[in-house]
């Protein structure tokens, strides 16, 4: 079956099919790495995600590669403020990007590369460009693109250049420029980056790469002058994928990008999310509140990607049932239902088979997840009847069907993975507190008041709280 992506550029569902399959070569924008990635975020890193895992389930091999934005004005202004360098300021929280990655089940990247390793090539390109007659240097040292030269832009979002503008200077910051509408593609250095080691030799003098310009070298430099698909959040429409194309088109002079996929913001109880709302939360603010990973990952990928999707705490309540019913059939496929060679198959293989159909049928449209799940609980709740209604044991092949077809689509899902690793992890943790205990009690025993107290912190450490009753040493997650 032939999925179909909603293509920005061609403003239509157009059937997906990369240049040279298998091989399907997708970018997307990363994090800016000034502070923790909040859900919003991670709502548009999941819905590449499930890119990235329903381009593989199709049987391609995709290699997605992420950028991190590791200089720009909120980094520097960031590492300033924090009396740091540059890269120091911003390598815990690229780390901390990785580990919330890890911690919702987000596939690894092909590549992650960060624009400060690459600025020798984005000198380069704007070398390129200077060529080409679509970059021009103004009196402080800094480049800028010259957009009246290069007859496409606006393809993508449409806003055309029809010159009216031109010339003007309105802009107090970047008053060197041709045409308001030009943009920077490096920036003269200035003492505030100098403080935080945010500079770089080039031909016009010290400074720093333009945003933009790190999108075109990076995805360029991982996979080629042409990209199958380029994601982002759609708030970087215009005019930062604008501008990626500009830049990217007018050095190589062929396509950029075939398809442009762009994801809705979340919405938080309804509303947009702001600092000053305080509803920018974090991935470790949810789990500190107790929330599950898996939770959190079933909330956050539970609506296609272009449509709107409001996180609240009773949605994210709804979600923990959701995956609870998951793994209970997990169990009850693997663990817990007998079977007899003469048994019947109680129906299951056709559930399964039609339940998969749903699914992949679902995500062809669009990555219409939503039909996906729908697929993936309806399979839940009928073979949970079918298996009520046998009553007993169950041919093997039946089983199997459906743990073949429920671990399918787990491949896109990653939900049933997220949860089984989380209690794993569950019961390590349980198996280590209680040999901890007994050492505790045997140190006790012994009047080793000192070794005693050494593990009760060490307990203490993974946030467990000890009770001594008289029935025994109880413990609880603090
Ligand atoms: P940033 O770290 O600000 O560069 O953003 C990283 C990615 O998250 C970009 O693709 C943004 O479009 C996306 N993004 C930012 N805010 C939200 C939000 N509220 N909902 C969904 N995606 C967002
Ligand atoms: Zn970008």
């Amino acid at each position: 079956m032939t999925l179909r992506l909603y293509n920005s550029l061609t403003r239509s569902l157009d059937a997906f099919l990369p240049e040279s399959p298998p091989d399907v070569r997708v970018y997307g924008c990363g994090p800016t790495i000034y502070g923790p990635a909040h859900i919003g975020n991670f709502r548009t890193f999941i819905a590449y995600d499930l890119l990235h895992r329903y381009l593989a389930w199709k049987g391609w091999s995709p290699r997605f590669v992420l950028n991190f934005t590791d200089v720009d004005d909120k980094t520097i202004e960031g590492a300033r403020a924090a009396g740091a360098q540059l890269n120091d300021h911003t390598a815990p929280f690229g780390e901390a990007f990785l580990e919330d990655c890890r911690t919702l089940g987000i596939r690894d990247f092909h590549e992650i590369p960060r624009a400060t390793d690459h600025v020798e090539a984005m000198v380069e390109w704007i070398r390129r460009l200077e060529e080409k007659g679509l970059a021009y240097r103004a009196e402080d040292g800094s480049v800028y693109y010259r957009i009246a030269a290069f007859d496409d832009y606006g393809a993508l979002s449409g806003n055309r250049a029809d010159g009216s503008e031109g010339r003007s200077r309105i802009d107090a910051d970047e008053y060197e420029k041709d045409d308001v509408r030009d943009f920077v593609l490096w920036k003269a250095a200035r003492d505030a980056d100098r403080q935080v080691g945010a500079v770089w030799d080039s031909p016009w003098g010290e400074g720093r790469p333009g945003w933009h310009l790190e999108c075109s070298v990076l995805s360029i430099g991982a996979l080629g002058d042409t990209l199958d698909l380029h994601i982002g959040g759609e708030d970087l429409l215009f005019p930062h994928h604008e501008n990626e194309i500009a830049q990217s088109e007018g050095a190589t002079g062929t396509t950029f990008a075939r398809f442009w996929l762009h994801t809705k913001h979340l919405r938080v109880e309804g509303q947009k999310m702001s600092k000053s709302l305080g509803n920018t939360y974090t991935i470790s603010d949810l789990l500190d509140r107790g929330h599950s990973p898996a939770a959190v990952r079933h909330l956050l990928i539970s609506a296609q990607y272009r449509k709107e999707l409001n996180f609240t705490f009773d949605g994210l309540d709804g979600s923990a049932t959701a995956v609870k019913r998951l793994v209970a059939l997990h169990r009850r496929l693997h663990e817990e239902t007998p079977t007899a060679p003469d048994a019947p198959d109680a129906g299951l293989p056709e559930i399964a088979r039609e339940a998969l159909a749903g699914f992949e049928a679902g995500l062809d449209d669009d990555l219409n997840v939503s039909e996906a799940l729908a697929a993936l609980f309806g399979l839940v709740s009928k073979t949970n009847a079918a298996l009520d209604a046998a009553g007993g044991p169950v041919a093997e092949a039946g089983l199997a069907a459906v743990r073949e077809a429920l671990a399918s689509m787990d491949e896109v899902f990653g939900l049933l993975q997220v949860a089984l690793a989380e209690s794993e992890e569950d019961d390590d943790l349980a198996a280590w507190v209680e040999e901890r205990i007994e050492a505790r009690k045997a140190a006790r025993a012994e009047k080793n008041w000192a070794e005693a107290d050494r593990i009760r912190d060490e307990i203490a450490a993974k946030g467990i709280v000890l009770e001594d009753t008289a029935q025994g040493t109880r413990w609880s997650r603090g």
